[in-house]
């Protein structure tokens, strides 16, 4: 039964990493131990059992000690992720009726488990849309994006990344008017993705969007 959203999974994924990095860096138990604890610690604040073979599942991470037991580690719990509910093609052209040449992106691409929020960029027009779930529901935005070579914070995932500004026009309060409203993402969206570990700052990023 799966039972991570893959945002818990991309934590999962981090504390997996996390858990590598000090067995290759240091010897200490003590330091180990520490570490340890505050993967379980993590753990236990971001996701829910409902059964304790769930709990189970993941309890070899706390000894990977090689690359390939990484590899193994995620491989054997990806079953366990719930995929983003992949869009149809139609319906993304309707999250966007206004756009008559909407360029879409290969859904087919996508690997859903690995998937909070789905984006693509028109270099035609410069355009990058957002589509994401609210409570099931499909919603979409978009913008212009320039990319810049700097590299800077991105608002959704926070990494330090090769980022973009993303502007989205937005209706003011008076008929009519507009505002644009503006925030740094990042241009791959793929690595936003796995290093988007808490939902809730991109949903605040939508918010202040639309
Ligand atoms: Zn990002």
């Amino acid at each position: 039964m799966q039972f991570m959203t893959v945002e818990q999974y991309q934590l999962v994924k981090k504390q997996a990493k996390k858990i590598l990095n000090t067995y290759t860096t240091t010897k200490d138990q003590k330091v180990i131990q520490a570490i340890q604890a505050l993967v379980q610690e993590k753990i236990d604040e971001k996701l829910t059992f409902t059964e304790i073979s769930q709990q189970l599942q993941l309890q070899p991470i706390f000894n990977i000690e090689t690359k390939e037991q990484l590899h193994y580690f995620l491989n054997d719990i990806k079953p366990y992720v719930i995929p983003f509910q992949a869009p149809t093609a139609n319906e993304l052209k309707k999250l966007f009726p206004k756009e008559k040449k909407l360029k879409l992106p290969n859904l087919d691409s996508y690997d859903w488990k690995e998937t909070s929020y789905l984006s693509w960029f028109d270099a035609g027009t410069n355009r990058k849309y957002i589509v994401y779930r609210e409570e099931g529901t499909l919603k979409g935005v978009r913008g212009v994006f320039s990319h810049s070579e700097k590299v800077g914070i991105c608002t959704v995932c926070n990494q330090h990344a090769k980022v973009g500004m993303l502007l989205v026009a937005k209706k003011g309060t008076d008929l009519g008017t507009y505002t644009k409203k503006g925030n740094y993402l990042c241009q791959d969206s793929k690595a936003c993705n796995e290093a988007l570990s808490d939902l809730s700052k991109f949903e605040d990023f939508v918010e202040n969007l639309t």
